[in-house]
């Protein structure tokens, strides 16, 4: 590829999986467990213990020859890195991303292909894990599906929770969004919907995955921009989809029309359970991987889950929402409200109830938002504490307070009935036209500009100061 040109190529990492698995390595982030670990609940366990701080590679895995790696991305600042850039240019990079993403270049000769298995209970050949206690059994958590619009052509990638029903089916649920909306076209026509369910992507495939973009957008080209290069892709062997060329492992098959089983519960971002109910089916025909692929399985619930969804979700909102109010500053998805249902807003508020609106735009951009906070440019939005402060000192119930009831909200919040519930924003902005003063945040001048080495003295105590000090064994001496 000979893509050399943009500002982009500077930051561009090698588009896979592997280089980013040897980078964590290198840099004393990725854990290796002993062969054999137990697929059912030792693995996520172990995962879940080292979360935000190890990547982990676990491997053989089971009783396969596989081995299955997770935490790839439980840190915010390690997504930035995975696309060699500093944090605070994440969401920036990410809307140029969207705004102009790069059309892939189809190759032969795929890595993901060096393998074909067509035949038997196929996805036994998988060391697939069973994370949390209710699981319903082995879940595929980390695979981008990728379907193509009947009518259309365009692919469309999501990650979609598939559980392993038996050796050649899977139970998926398609939640109100793409991938749903491509196979209702198919299934009125009276036809299955070809999918690929790519597992082992690198980071850019993983974070675009999770961009929200128009229907009609690969987020495979969201990817190439991400990266900084046009993705490497391959065709289906059994399909015209395409799919990274460089990812470990590619299960090809069909949701199938008219069809519906039990799938569920599973082990959700919100620290719930989704519950068992009938679900869409895929039949699977085929799996191809590379030579000692790697199974990339993502513990539910835990920070890779919540952050994965979080960051991209974060940059289509800030841009979304800035089209109107270019006063807004920045947006967080907070951890504590599960990384999609609570948002801090930080804004310049320049017009009496200006902040109000905002809220009003918040809801707009995504329906799994559920309580707003909007703040001054003086609050930090990614430190919690500083938030409430502002809530604590700016807000009054009476005044600041937006309630909706009877709204679209996240079918995965249990408060809700299956998604319809209240919306709540609070306005912690400073009044318009207070007095500045009675605002003001105390601090100390010059307090950051101390240099601590300086003034402190190490080889003083109150023994040599004053003459006493705490006793081995006795009080202080007075
Ligand atoms: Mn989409």
């Amino acid at each position: 590829m000979a893509h050399e040109n943009t500002a982009a190529s500077s930051r561009r990492r090698d588009m896979a999986l592997r280089p980013w698995l040897a980078h964590l390595e290198a840099t004393g982030r990725l854990a290796i467990m002993k062969p054999g670990i137990k697929l059912k609940h030792e693995l996520g366990g172990i995962a879940n213990r080292l979360d935000g701080r190890k990547a982990t590679l676990f491997p053989a895995a089971g009783d396969s020859d596989i081995s299955v790696i997770s935490g790839l991305l439980s840190d915010r600042n390690w997504m930035a890195e995975s696309l060699g850039l500093e944090g605070a240019a994440l969401l920036e990079v990410f809307q140029d991303a969207v705004a102009k993403p790069l059309p892939w270049t189809e190759i032969k000769d795929a890595p993901c292909q060096q393998v074909v298995h067509d035949d038997g209970d196929l996805l036994s050949l998988l060391p697939i894990p069973t994370h949390n206690e209710h699981d319903s059994g082995a879940y595929i958590t980390a695979g981008l599906l990728i379907v193509r619009s009947p009518v259309t052509g365009i692919q469309n990638v999501a990650i979609h929770r598939l559980q392993v029903s038996h050796g050649r089916e899977l139970g998926v649920l398609l939640l109100p969004r793409h991938t749903l909306a491509f196979f209702n076209e198919a299934e009125a026509a009276g036809n299955d919907l070809d999918v690929a369910i790519v597992i082992g992507t690198d980071p850019a495939c993983l974070l675009a995955s999770q961009a929200i973009v128009p229907l009609n957008m690969d987020e495979l080209e969201v990817a190439g921009a991400l990266g900084g290069a046009p993705l490497d892709v391959v065709k289906c062997i059994g399909s015209e989809i395409r799919v990274p060329a460089n990812a470990e492992i590619v299960i090809e098959g069909r949701i199938r029309a008219n069809a519906r089983a039990p799938e569920g519960p599973f082990g959700e971002f919100p620290q719930y359970y989704g519950e068992r109910a009938e679900r869409h089916v895929i039949a699977v025909d085929r799996i191809t991987h590379r030579h000692d692929p790697l199974f990339h399985t993502i513990v539910g619930g835990a920070l890779e889950h919540l952050l994965l969804g979080a960051i991209p979700r974060e940059a289509t909102i800030l841009d979304t929402i800035r089209r109107t109010f270019p006063s807004v500053k920045d947006v967080h998805l907070a951890l504590g409200g599960v990384g999609r249902y609570h948002l801090y807003v930080q804004m310049r508020a320049r017009h009496r109830g200006e902040a109000k609106n905002v809220i009003m735009a918040c809801f707009a951009a995504h329906y799994d938002i559920k309580h707003v906070f909007v703040v001054d440019e003086d609050v930090d939005i990614h430190d919690p504490r500083s938030v409430e402060w502002a809530v604590a000192t700016r807000f009054q119930a009476d005044r600041d307070l937006v309630v909706v009831s009877g709204a679209q909200g996240s079918k995965l919040d249990p408060s809700t009935d299956d998604g319809y519930g209240a919306k709540m924003g609070m306005d912690a902005t400073v009044p318009i036209g207070a007095p500045e003063f009675r605002f003001t945040r105390i601090r100390v001048p010059g307090q950051d500009e101390i240099d601590l080495e300086t003034r402190i003295d190490p080889a003083v105590t109150l023994a040599t100061l004053h003459g006493w000090s705490a006793q081995p064994g006795g009080g202080q001496k007075p």
